[in-house]
């Protein structure tokens, strides 16, 4: 099996050795308990696995009249309108909805992003 990763000697050039292999199994799995990682195995092979990219008490930061404003997740559902999408409310002055298909678009993990992105739109909605 390949892995990328920094090969140790034992490793073959197209191949990862065992060594490596299960140390970074072992890396990825810790703490996890095995009942736990087999269901998480399955969900992702019968494609219900989601992974959220932020939770509930997680702040995430928009722009939506110019001034970086933060908000902070307070619900998340499937949504109705937009099926297999998820749907994030936020508190926030004023309070904050968004799809997860828009992070990266009107809603960013970081406020370095947020300033980026408004940077990029030119500062069209500044003012
Ligand atoms: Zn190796």
């Amino acid at each position: 099996m390949k892995y990328m990763h920094n090969p140790c000697a034992e490793c073959d050039p197209s191949d990862t050795c065992l060594n490596c292999l299960f140390g970074a199994l072992t890396a990825a799995t810790s703490g996890i308990p095995l009942d736990q990682l087999e269901i998480y195995c399955a969900a992702i092979r019968g494609g219900r696995a989601v992974v959220l990219p932020c939770k509930v008490g997680d702040t995430v930061y928009a722009n939506p009249i110019g001034l970086t404003t933060s908000y902070v997740v307070t619900f998340i559902c499937i949504s109705q309108e937009r099926p297999s999408h998820l749907f994030f409310c936020c508190i926030g002055n004023p309070d904050w909805e968004f799809y997860d298909d828009e992070i990266g678009e009107t809603t960013f993990l970081t406020p370095a992003e947020a300033e980026a992105a408004k940077r990029e739109r030119g500062g069209e909605n500044d003012g």
